[in-house]
């Protein structure tokens, strides 16, 4: 067993790798290496933070370096790998006064995450263009809307975090445009129900704008339109919420595999191709528990999880992580959505003949204050009448029903057992009737008629 543990990147992933190996294996010196000055940090509170409904940043930091010390793990913040040498067991650290040294480690976990994906646009570099990943990112943004003021703003990309920051400016009082290249927002749910988010953006304020790709950025030095296939659209701030791609250069160069995506292939164990060295979050894929393939889907939750097994194996554990159904959830304006599994066009693309069930119900009781409409669709697979995936949109209170949904994916379970499932009720919570019931009740029907 190994006397040295290196991890590289220190937030979701790796802090949960480097906290897992503390725990199982006190022998072990363990250094956490990160080019950012924050550690362990909610990239997902960053909309939040934006719009000050989280107004204090230190919240957002999970534990502080000299916390992680008293826990056996040293951090480096500001330290950057530049190279591993798999032959020499070691890593290349630029320090932050530049100097470089290798660092020798036993074992390796790479947790390097993801990055925003910025085009090579024209005007990319003006004052006002922005991506939201890290908290300084997101600091320079608020800076830049309380000396700019600006009035109009482009969201390009109509994903969940597109939506939640249209939502974090539209609060902050701009006029907001999210720009979508596909023909809808919200790819990673079917159509009809993509359409729902869209309309309560519209309903916000927001202006939509699908199937118009973002082909450039105006301005002298700052920003002041940006322009799309649907031609010119005033902007004196732009967020590019395109997507994210794994960091994975260093691991490529050093031989390591890469799968789905570019990013790492791991197996069970979190381990990479090459001995001694794992690979965690959103630098990692997954399989996905409904098709069996190779996936990528960089979620917070998911990069916690990986980061634990992978500490732990990496400390002389045997922990497994199974994988993924791609279990999403988003707030957008007033209302929640939420996918898992796959949607209808996933599950067509992954070639499982497949139907879909939709219905619209209530979060509450009748006559119960708050209730608001809440809308379900499955995704079954035609003959077996296995749950293939499920999507949620509606009123507070609709979207945590997906961890039901998320549940019975892993089990491999038919509509039959959702329909039978004791679920809880009392008036503030849901109907007599669960959305989820309904739903499963008339999937269980229209399946019936099917035979
Ligand atoms: C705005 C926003 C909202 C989100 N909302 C949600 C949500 O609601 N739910 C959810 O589940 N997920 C959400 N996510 C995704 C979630 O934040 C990520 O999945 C998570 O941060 C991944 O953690 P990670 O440790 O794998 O990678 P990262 O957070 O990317 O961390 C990797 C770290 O490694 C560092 N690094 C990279 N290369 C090197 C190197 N060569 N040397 C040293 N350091 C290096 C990086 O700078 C970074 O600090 C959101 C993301 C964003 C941006």
């Amino acid at each position: 067993m190994g006397k040295r543990l290196i991890v590289i990147g220190g937030v979701a992933a790796g802090m949960s790798a480097a906290s897992k190996a503390a725990r199982q294996n006190k022998e072990m010196t363990i250094d956490v290496y990160t080019d950012e000055s924050y550690i362990s940090y909610s990239a997902c509170s960053l909309p939040y933070y934006t719009q000050d409904v989280i107004d204090n940043k230190e919240v957002m930091i999970a534990r502080s370096v000299a916390e992680f010390g008293e826990r056996g793990v040293r951090a480096h913040p500001q330290h950057k790998a530049l190279r591993v040498d798999p032959a020499k067991k070691a890593v290349l650290i630029r320090r932050p006064d530049s100097a470089e040294a290798w660092e020798a480690y036993d074992r390796l976990v790479i947790a390097t995450g993801a990055r925003p994906i910025v085009p090579p646009l024209p005007g990319i570099g003006l004052e006002g263009v922005f991506t939201v990943k890290q908290i300084p990112q997101a600091e320079r943004l608020k800076e830049y809307i309380a000396a700019r003021k600006p009035a109009r703003a482009v969201i390009a990309g109509g994903g969940f975090i597109g939506a939640e920051m249209a939502e974090a400016l539209l609060a902050l009082g701009l006029k907001v445009t999210v720009l979508e290249m596909a023909p809808r927002i919200m790819t990673l749910m079917d159509e009809d129900m993509a359409a729902l988010v869209a309309k309560e953006l519209r309903a916000a304020g927001a202006e939509v704008i699908t199937g118009a790709a973002l082909t450039g950025m105006l301005g002298e030095d700052r920003v002041n339109a940006v322009a799309s296939d649907s031609g010119e659209i005033a902007a004196d701030l732009v967020i590019l919420a395109i997507g994210v791609k794994p960091n994975t250069e260093i691991a490529q160069a050093a031989g390591i595999e890469l799968g789905f995506k570019n990013a790492i292939r791991v197996n069970e164990r979190m381990e990479t191709n090459l001995p001694d060295i794992y690979a965690a979050g959103d630098c990692a894929a997954a399989r996905h528990l409904v098709t069996g393939k190779e996936t990528y889907i960089p979620l917070g939750t998911t990069a916690n999880k990986q980061g634990k097994i992978a500490g732990e194996n990496a400390a002389g554990g045997q922990a497994v992580f199974k994988g993924v159904v791609g279990t999403t959830i988003f707030k957008v304006i007033e209302k929640e959505g939420a996918r898992t599994g796959l949607s209808l066009r996933e599950a067509g693309l992954a070639g499982i003949d497949a139907w879909e069930s939709t219905i619209t119900s209530y979060t509450r009781a009748a006559g119960y204050p708050g209730r608001g409409e809440i809308t379900v669709k499955l995704v079954v697979e035609k003959g077996s009448r296995r749950l293939l995936g499920g999507q949620i949109f509606g009123a507070a209170g609709a979207g945590k029903r997906i961890d039901v949904l998320a549940a019975l994916l892993q089990t491999g379970a038919s509509i039959d057992l959702l329909a039978e499932l004791d679920l809880a009720y009392a008036p503030p919570f849901s109907p007599v009737w669960d959305p989820l019931l309904v739903a499963a009740n008339q999937a269980v029907s229209k399946a019936d008629k099917m035979e």
